[in-house]
């Protein structure tokens, strides 16, 4: 059986497609879809030795070896253009993740699908999409043993749309009078702000949490760079309370 948050994942993952799990680590995701009659074929790609081991072992002793190819790799480079339409990153942060998809954009040719679960920085992840023409389509948030996570996916688009993108992070002013700007919509969500789940409160309570800690520490040096900085954090603060509090 796979965490609710693998679950998720595989929820968003059209029948019929052939599948790229990038980092796959054991193999679960891989392995579970293949089982299920979900997906065609996969390529379960793993960078470091261990992981790609135990993803190698998964696969046989699942009986799965003509549906899965383990690959060992880096990011994009195990999969060749047009071989899959579906690509999967999770459980890794968002710089890695957006450095992946641009190292290998080559790679992406008939992809038309990518499921997304960055464990921080999913403000790099939504700007990579968007400077490269990608549909945010959908996000989720949930919590698992006592973690929280966000799925991103998105779609490839035609040229001609591409640039009908930028709208989802227009400017908003939220009815309590406060304007969120296309930083804060690529940091909080576009849509996670729209929904405002109750999880997501939970995970910008935390995040503040962090901040305040931040500037605690900073606080402790008397340098003027740190208390520039210090001002500067104390600010985020104020304007991502002022949002959730015109959303609660
Ligand atoms: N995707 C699985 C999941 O969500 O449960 C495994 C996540 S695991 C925490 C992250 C995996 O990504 C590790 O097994 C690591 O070796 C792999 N990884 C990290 N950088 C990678 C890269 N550049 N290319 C391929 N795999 C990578």
């Amino acid at each position: 059986k796979l965490s609710n948050r693998l679950q998720m994942i595989a929820d968003r993952v059209p029948a019929g497609s052939r599948l790229a799990d990038i980092g796959s680590d054991h193999a679960l995701l891989p392995t579970y879809l293949a089982q299920q009659g979900i997906i065609l074929f996969a390529v379960a790609g793993e960078v470091n030795p261990g992981p790609f081991e135990a993803a190698t072992r998964q696969v046989l002793e699942s009986g799965l070896s003509k549906k899965i190819s383990v690959r060992s790799g880096d990011g994009l480079a195990v999969i060749e253009a047009g071989e899959v339409e579906v690509i999967t990153i999770a459980g890794m942060g968002g710089s890695l993740m957006a450095s992946i998809l641009e190292a290998g954009k080559h790679k992406l040719q008939g992809v038309t699908h990518l499921i997304l679960q960055p464990n921080v920085g999913e403000d790099y992840v939504r700007r990579w999409l968007l400077e490269q023409g990608w549909k945010l389509e959908s996000e989720t948030i949930l919590e698992e043993d006592g973690k929280i996570y966000e799925i991103l996916t998105a779609s490839a688009v035609p040229d001609e749309e591409k640039a009908q993108l930028e709208a989802l992070y227009a400017e908003r002013i939220l009815s309590g009078g406060i304007k969120v700007t296309k930083e804060r919509l690529l940091q909080m969500g576009p849509y996670l702000i729209s929904q405002a789940p109750e999880v997501w409160f939970t995970k910008w309570g935390n995040e503040l949490n962090k901040l305040a800690m931040i500037v605690d520490q900073l606080g402790r040096s008397s340098a003027e760079a740190s208390k520039v900085k210090a001002e500067q954090v104390r600010q985020e603060m104020k304007e991502i309370k002022e949002v959730l509090a015109c959303l609660q």
